[in-house]
């Protein structure tokens, strides 16, 4: 695991309930970069430690230059935007939103870690996730395909709806939420309980932001995204027929799935192998950096974080400030593609 000291504090030797409190409003609004960095870090060891990872990837906070992406996974690094997460964020997001992503994005970790043997699935995930890994397909048309769907802006929210239900995605958001939900949950009852509240009181904050995460979860979480998703596909259940649609494809297999659906997985598969292509060499060409193939996911604000307007078509669009990328901001990358190639009526681009 990696170490988490901030302040001397030997996070890792906390209790859960000791330790979630940190996410408490009342706490986290006062902690500074590095000592958010450090508690992001511990809740992704913790997060990896249920997964079966015997280490958790790197948490980085830094400013993604993109308020489309509040957070990506990029093999062995975690990074979360800054804009929303850090001390001096403009737009404050909720410290359980930022909990919630990092957890995603470790989510992603473990799925590589599972694929390669090195955390335990069981074999229906192994084959869900192996199928949406990001690997180079021919599909039945002839074209190239790139076996994760970024989300390319193809056709709006159908792209969305995809890039939503794909099986390694649906597996981290419905995973980073419920474990979100079960912490706030937890420490709204430890709060509600507490003989001594002085703690929080003194250093008030927002006491309900735990309790108001959970209402916004239920109410325009995930689930409820995939629901109006499904909707606009004219499918009870959009997550089985995308993941029928994406081992169809990877394991060259003719399971019966929504042709619509299908159809739509085969566009944005196509669509994100020219995306990958057209990334790599941009930024050979306008950077002198290559960062091989994309493995780099994140999340964005999943319509509960700032900015964000609705579930499918979020993030009114403003030309990010991403000329000054570094190449430690790997997920610049994505901001650089996103301002070439997503018009403001596209939907979010998140990995
Ligand atoms: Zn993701």
């Amino acid at each position: 695991m990696n170490s988490t000291k901030a302040m001397g504090i030997q996070y890792d030797q906390m209790t859960d309930d000791q330790f979630y409190a940190l996410f408490r409003d009342s706490s986290y609004k006062d902690l500074n970069d590095a000592a958010r960095q450090e508690i992001l870090q511990e809740a992704a060891n913790r997060s990896a430690k249920m997964d079966g990872e015997d280490h958790a990837a790197t948490v980085v906070l830094t400013d993604l230059h993109d308020p489309r992406i509040a957070g990506l996974q990029s093999g062995e690094t975690i990074y979360l935007n800054s804009a929303y997460y850090g001390e001096k964020a403009a737009a404050k997001a909720s410290p359980m939103e930022a909990l919630e992503t990092v957890l995603h994005e470790e989510r992603h970790h473990y799925q590589e870690m599972a694929v390669q043997g090195l955390a335990p699935a069981s074999p229906e995930q192994l084959k869900a996730f192996q199928a949406n890994m990001g690997t180079e397909v021919q599909l039945s048309d002839g074209r190239k395909g790139y076996t994760y769907a970024t989300g390319a802006p193809t056709s709006g929210q159908l792209s969305d709806g995809i890039y939503r239900a794909q099986p390694i995605e649906s597996d981290a958001y419905r995973t980073s939420e419920e474990r979100t939900k079960a912490i706030a949950n937890r420490q709204t009852e430890l709060m509600n309980n507490e003989k001594n509240p002085i703690v929080w009181l003194l250093n008030s904050g927002d006491k309900n932001a735990m309790s108001k995460y959970v209402q916004n979860v239920d109410k325009a979480g995930y689930d409820q995204q995939i629901q109006n998703a499904g909707r606009i596909f004219g499918v009870n259940n959009l997550e089985a027929e995308v993941k029928t649609a994406f081992t169809n494809i990877f394991y060259n297999e003719s399971r019966r799935v929504n042709p619509v659906v299908s159809f739509m997985v085969e566009m944005e598969q196509a669509a994100s192998y020219t995306q990958n292509n057209t990334q790599t060499q941009g930024q050979s060409q306008g950077q002198g950096q290559t960062y091989g193939q994309a493995q780099t996911r994140g999340q964005a604000g999943n319509g509960r974080a700032p900015n964000a307007q609705n579930s499918l078509t979020q993030h009114g669009l403003s030309t990010p400030g991403n000329s000054g990328l570094t190449a430690a901001e790997t997920g610049g990358r994505w901001a650089q593609w996103a301002a070439q190639h997503v018009s403001a009526q596209s939907s979010v681009i998140k990995r």
